[in-house]
């Protein structure tokens, strides 16, 4: 059902009867080891993904900013620094992230995000990061302001807003004139002559992001047209970008099994490329999602199995606390026995135990048999699924494993409820 050559999972049965594997791992030894809920993720799956865009942007000075908030485990940050990655980072936290798992990576920082504080400006700026994406002119002020006060000049990208429409859910759209990110790009150019007065301000590049789990190349390719002519224009005006950074934003197919993902990302690059003419400067991207959401599984065990009407719920041990993407965003996590019992599948709705209606994982979701005690897999659970859990019900987060090739690395462990009581006061 799931082979490891379609090269969108690396999670595999080896033969028939086995029990579902990540390299060469069996994930049934994993929560045996490290109890349940547990997240799983490939660590040659992340830097194979990483090689793809590589691969695809070769022909250009480029750098690849992973998207920090996608998934931010420090063991993760220090592959894809160690493979040459940089960071877009949206909070003083994720700085804080690279600055303990991968110090030397700090020059390969951008800073993305609408509501950055003086104090994670000051912390970027201390910390020498590459540039700022400003997404208002008040941030700029505000950038140019602390820029002054440290003599630490600022490079900067403005974050413009393209009006471009990118075919994905609402709650991860962004690059509508309506939406709340970037500036709005006609009055860019206005603010980047302003800018190239200022002493501690340097203008460096131009940024673009119009959303997530966007499919279709083609959007990409109109932003950065738009972007491209705004370089043009800054040229003849005498300020010359040395970076076009596309932002991140391309999607991944969470129903099938096989999918492209080398020809994904040559796609993606052709059009980027096309749309960025004759720009001789360093192009930058922020890949979250492509990078790990494929790479990981979030493994349960099922608790209970009860009828109530004519619905089914197979009731798990992980909830919208470890997984919030279905109830969030109505996502669609394919969900594997790990070990397949012969049988009948069965249409079920799969449950956590949070007293919510909307902690399902799938609704009259076709799955094969299963029975309490056995163990799932949530399949695409590597992006958005372990930095937007939460503890709540009181409910400790779960452990992350690193899978690499036949080892196995504990990079998180569970989380015990004196890590939960510790900041309280009674
Ligand atoms: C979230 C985000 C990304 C990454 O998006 P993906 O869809 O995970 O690739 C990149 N850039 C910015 C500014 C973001 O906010």
């Amino acid at each position: 059902m799931i082979k490891q050559e379609t090269s969108s999972r690396p999670f595999f049965y080896p033969q028939p009867g086995a029990a579902l594997h990540c390299g060469g791992v069996s994930l049934e030894s994993m929560a045996r080891r490290f109890d349940t809920p547990l997240y799983v993720y490939s660590a040659d799956q992340i830097v194979e993904r990483l090689r793809l865009f590589e691969q695809a942007l070769a022909g250009r000075e480029h750098l690849v900013c992973y998207s920090v908030k996608a998934n931010s485990a420090l063991a993760i940050l220090k592959l894809l620094a160690e493979n040459g990655a940089g960071f877009d980072i949206v909070s003083g936290g994720e700085l804080e992230r690279v600055l303990a798992a991968a110090p030397e990576a700090v020059g390969r920082v951008v800073f993305s995000g609408v509501g950055k504080t003086a104090a994670e400006i000051d912390l970027a700026l201390k910390a020498g990061i590459l540039a700022f994406n400003v997404e208002s002119e008040a941030e700029l002020k505000l950038l140019a302001a602390r820029a002054r006060k440290h003599t630490i000049r600022a490079r900067f990208a403005l974050r413009v807003n393209p009006d471009v429409f990118a075919e994905t859910h609402p709650y991860i759209s962004t690059g509508l004139r309506e939406h709340k990110f970037g500036i709005d790009i006609r009055r860019a150019l206005g603010i980047y002559k302003s800018a190239a007065k200022e002493r501690w301000l340097e203008p460096h590049g131009v940024s673009v992001h119009i959303g997530s789990q966007i499919r279709s190349a083609e959007p990409f390719g109109a932003a950065i047209e738009r972007v491209s002519k705004l370089v043009r224009q800054l040229r003849r005006e005498g300020i010359e970008l040395q970076t076009v950074n596309a932002g991140g934003g391309l999607g991944v197919d969470y129903h099938a099994g096989a999918f492209d993902a080398a020809a994904k990302v040559e796609e993606y690059a052709a059009a980027i490329e096309d749309a960025l003419g004759d720009f001789e400067g360093r192009l930058l991207i922020e890949p979250g999602r492509f990078l790990v959401a494929q790479a990981g599984a979030l493994v349960a065990r099922v608790l209970y199995v009860k009828r109530n009407g004519k619905k089914t719920f197979v009731i798990t041990d992980a909830a919208m606390n470890d997984l919030i993407r279905p109830a969030l965003y109505q996502a669609w996590h394919e969900i594997v026995p790990v070990r397949p019992r012969a049988g009948k599948a069965r249409v079920v709705d799969v449950v956590g135990p949070i007293c919510e209606t909307g902690d399902f994982f799938a609704r009259d979701r076709k799955l094969a048999p299963v029975l309490p005690g056995d163990l799932v897999a949530l399949l695409d659970a590597g992006a958005y699924g372990m930095t937007q859990s939460s503890n709540y019900n009181t409910r400790p987060r779960p452990a992350e494993v690193l899978i690499e090739g036949k080892k196995v690395r504990l990079i998180r462990r569970r989380e015990t409820m004196a890590d939960l009581l510790a900041p309280e006061v009674v």
